[in-house]
């Protein structure tokens, strides 16, 4: 099976107001060292991939057909930077890359960078547009304003990329359905191969999150919509793409036919990848860890000639179980429940039926899926099949 690898950048601009990843605004004299780490990290993982992979594949490793890389905002690395990341993983690996995707933000895409990335083999743009509305953008910590936006698709056509993903977040702060509408239509005329709409989130990760939480009013908190019309707007999105054309594929993704993302597959159908940088996950079908998340520490355990590791676990066939339950619904052509019976030999019936009577999935007498209906509260359906 082929391998995916992911890259992490951990740099930001500034932090976003709802972001409950590990990442951060780092001066600019550490991104040189953090470069060095990943080629380092990515020759020594080609080595160890290879020999753990040797006896099947003839000695020559895997093949790697998608990189990833994100962040953070990875745009923000030198173009120089990103193409040695991208020169030492194909003389690591044995690549014939299909797709190679590269997180931007709106106000980093320049004519020069754009041209550099693709020179680097970059050829898939995934941009956090997440709203058109300036005070939207503002309020939650964006750097970029809706007139960026345009600027920078407009700089990546013309540099001829012809695939990009753009991201929307349904719920930010001042959102109104009116606003929402407007965002979904502007994206629309731009017409991106790929786009993904997520759920913000609120937990004690986020700014915003520890600030509702506790009850304040900070960073807009008061303005938030409501989990009622965030569900709404996630429906309103499902219905406004499917009309244009896009398929929905995965509960947070929709792709225009043939523009699925090939690397994020890879995560929901449990096929291996490879995480490069700090706080990045790994799977090789048989275990999952992650290197550490502070950027420093990673940098400075590769610097001693160690491989970090951290949350090393080795997936039990119980485990592999719940994975194929959980990873496989997330996609809305769900799972074939009778080759997951077989292949665990498990009987997965109790389970399914009690779910059945909810109304949130269906069965076909072959596959398990989703309700189309009942998608903005697919959780709860991962909360009862591993309960
Ligand atoms: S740009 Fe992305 S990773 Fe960086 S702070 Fe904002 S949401 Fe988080």
């Amino acid at each position: 099976m082929n391998l995916g690898i992911y890259i992490q950048v951990p740099f930001c601009q500034s932090k976003c107001t709802y972001c409950n990843f590990h990442t951060g605004v780092f001066a600019r004299s550490l991104y040189d060292p953090y470069v060095a780490a990943i080629c380092h990290e990515l020759t020594v993982r080609s080595a160890a991939w290879r020999a753990a992979s040797a006896p099947s594949q003839g000695g020559d490793g895997p093949i790697v057909d998608t990189v990833y890389i994100g962040g953070g905002t990875p745009s923000l690395l030198e173009p120089t930077a990103l193409a040695r990341i991208l020169v030492t993983l194909c003389a690591s690996f044995c690549c014939q890359l299909e797709e190679v995707t590269l997180e931007a933000d709106p106000e980093t895409v320049t004519p020069e960078k754009a041209a550099a990335w693709r020179a680097a083999g970059i050829n898939r743009i995934s941009m956090g547009v997440q709203s058109f509305h300036d005070r939207e953008l503002s309020a939650a910590g964006r750097l970029h304003g809706r007139e960026d936006i345009f600027h920078a698709t407009r700089i990546l056509r013309e540099a001829g990329f012809g695939n990009l993903s753009f991201d929307l977040i349904a719920g930010l702060p001042h959102q109104t359905a009116a606003s929402w509408e407007d965002s979904l239509e502007n994206l629309l005329r731009l017409r991106p191969e790929h786009v993904s709409v997520y759920l913000i989130e609120i937990d004690e990760g986020s700014r915003l999150g520890r600030e509702v939480l506790a009850g304040g009013g900070r960073y807009s908190a008061a303005a938030l919509p409501g989990d009622d019309a965030m569900a709404e707007f996630y429906e309103r999105a499902g219905t406004r793409l499917a009309a244009e054309g896009y398929e929905h594929y995965e509960i947070s993704n929709w792709g225009l036919p043939g523009f699925q993302s090939r690397h994020n597959l890879k995560y929901w159908r449990r096929e291996p990848y490879l995480g490069i940088g700090a706080g990045a996950h790994s799977f090789d079908g048989q275990a999952r860890w992650a290197n550490p998340h502070d950027s420093a520490a990673y940098v400075t355990a590769i610097e001693a000639g160690n491989l970090p590791a951290e949350q090393y676990e080795v997936i039990t066939p119980q485990v592999a179980l719940d994975e194929e339950l959980f990873l496989g619904l997330r996609q809305l052509e769900g799972i074939d429940l009778g080759r997951i019976e077989k292949q665990y030999n498990a009987s997965l019936r109790g389970r399914v039926e009690a779910l059945l009577e909810t109304g949130l999935v269906e069965f076909d007498g072959t596959r398990l899926r989703l309700a189309p209906s009942r998608l903005a509260v697919a959780n709860e359906v991962f909360v009862e099949l591993l309960g």
